[in-house]
């Protein structure tokens, strides 16, 4: 009986929205195109998931979703890194895993168990029911190639690596410095940084690794990936996965976004955000304000309350906690309204990056954000902040050429001087020109390789064909 129902994938996403939403495009994918049914299975803290939980109603029948109890993270010290936190929320949430998916494996033709960055520690319960264990990596080949070569630098080097005299050389690479190596690698004491190391050691159990680029955004990270020979899993490209316009629920908020922008000048705007998660100082958030204004380009602007310490002080709530209007410079708001418009907290992104008067963006380089301005032909000006997001600002800026990187000053502030300078480079000057051109050869690319032949087409299909075959 079993055996004629479709084949079940499950899918165990790590906590954050920048998370789920490719697993939500992937999933629409194996659905609506390879006929699986698919169970996410969500772990959480207990971070409200209202978010989420609209995400996931939205999808079609063929994708259900199982919440798992919140784990507890009361024995946690104050001061403890996000991917810690990300990466206990899973291991914490092993038994009520093993539970579900005896339960799928029992109800459904359960074939294959899908995670992602630091989702290696559920392996061991598929294996327990003969299932498939595929990663689904969020971001580049390029990181993909550090999670490789981690161990390495690990024995080779005592130092931090931010020390390091010579910038890293990953094969097929841009040279990328110690200090903008993946955020948990910068603090070699630390607990997060052993948690990424162990799991940087069992990405090799995979069955297979699925990674969310293309294979023209970076031929040479992926040719090293695929010629490594030393019994490694196989790596297939199958990205770009974003957001698809047409199912995204937009607000009264997202509404008012979108007809602000139907009244702007074709290609006028810059769109400054910092993804799901970002958070500014209020000093950083002053001087963003005060160049936007300095530039004298059109903005729109999803502003969150600025965060003293942390850079991802949203990551698990998305929702400013406080009135993020209150730390805007004083009249600023006024001043500006003619040329901006401010959000609070989060906008219809990809509408806005879709829409004929966007002609720039403000990024903290998150990869669904990069991978978003990429198919939409928007080129970037780079403003990481944490996660792998300076590896993304190195990738875009010194590789691809789509972006500029801005720099931080001596008392560790974007000024407001730089800020008006690089947009109104991005959107009036010679080398916003440049970007926009080399960026419009990368969404050519990106609508190729997602073609019926294109090369990630392909690479899914082979993936899904050897779910198929899969017998237990
Ligand atoms: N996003 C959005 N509106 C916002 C901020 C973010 O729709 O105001 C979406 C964005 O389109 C992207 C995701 O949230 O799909 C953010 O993912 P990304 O990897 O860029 O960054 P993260 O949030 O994980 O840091």
């Amino acid at each position: 009986h079993i055996q004629q129902k479709p084949p079940n994938v499950a899918i165990v996403p790590t906590p954050g929205m920048g998370h789920l939403i490719p697993l939500v495009e992937f999933a629409k994918r194996l659905v609506l195109h390879h006929d699986f049914s698919v169970t996410f299975i969500i772990t959480t803290d207990g971070s409200p998931m209202k978010p989420q939980k609209t995400v996931l109603e939205a999808l079609p029948d063929a994708i259900s979703s199982i919440f798992l109890p919140a784990v507890s993270f009361d024995d946690l010290p104050e001061d403890t890194k996000i991917e810690t936190r990300i990466g206990l929320t899973l291991t914490r949430s092993i038994p009520a895993l093993r539970d579900s998916l005896k339960v799928l494996a029992e109800s459904t033709r359960l074939v294959a168990l899908v995670v992602d960055l630091f989702g290696t520690e559920a392996f061991d319960v598929a294996k327990e029911f003969g299932v498939l264990s595929y990663i689904f990596f969020p971001t580049t080949a390029m990181a993909l190639l550090s999670v490789f070569y981690l161990p390495e630098l690990d024995q080779k080097f005592s130092c931090e690596y931010r020390d390091l005299p010579e910038p890293v050389k990953l094969p097929g690479c841009v040279p990328v410095h110690g200090s903008d190596l993946i955020d948990p690698l910068q603090d070699r004491q630390n607990e997060c940084y052993k948690i990424v190391l162990h799991c940087c050691k069992q990405y090799p159990l995979a069955a297979g690794i699925m990674v969310n680029s293309f294979m023209d955004l970076e031929p040479g990270a992926f040719k090293a990936l695929m010629e490594r020979g030393d019994g490694k899993p196989p790596v297939y490209p199958i990205g770009p996965l974003i957001k698809s316009g047409s199912d995204i629920v937009v607000d009264d908020s997202g509404a008012e976004c979108l007809r602000w922008l139907d009244k702007q000048p074709h290609r006028s705007v810059l769109y400054v955000s910092f993804g799901s998660g970002g958070t500014l100082s209020p000093e950083q958030v002053n001087e963003l304000a005060l160049g936007l204004e300095m530039s004298r380009q059109r903005f729109l602007w999803v502003v969150r309350s600025p965060h003293e310490k942390a850079a991802n002080a949203t990551y698990f709530s998305v929702q400013s906690i406080n009135d993020p209007f209150d730390f805007l410079p004083k009249g600023f708001l006024e001043r500006t309204k003619e040329v901006g418009l401010v959000v609070p907290s989060w906008a219809p992104q990809v509408q806005v990056l879709s829409h004929g008067s966007t002609g720039g963006f403000l990024t903290h380089c998150g990869w669904n954000s990069t991978l978003e301005s990429i198919v939409h032909g928007v080129p970037m000006i780079a403003w990481p902040l944490y996660a792998e997001q300076r590896m993304n600002a190195v990738l875009v800026a010194d590789d691809l050429k789509v972006a500029a990187r801005v720099k931080v000053n001596d008392e560790g502030l974007v000024g407001h001087k730089d800020i008006a300078n690089y947009a109104r480079g991005l959107m009036e000057g010679e080398e916003g020109k440049l970007f926009r051109s080399k960026m419009k050869e990368l969404k050519d690319a990106a609508e190729k390789t997602l073609s019926l032949e294109g090369l990630s087409t392909k690479s899914l299909a082979e993936v899904t064909q050897l779910w198929k075959r899969h017998q237990k």
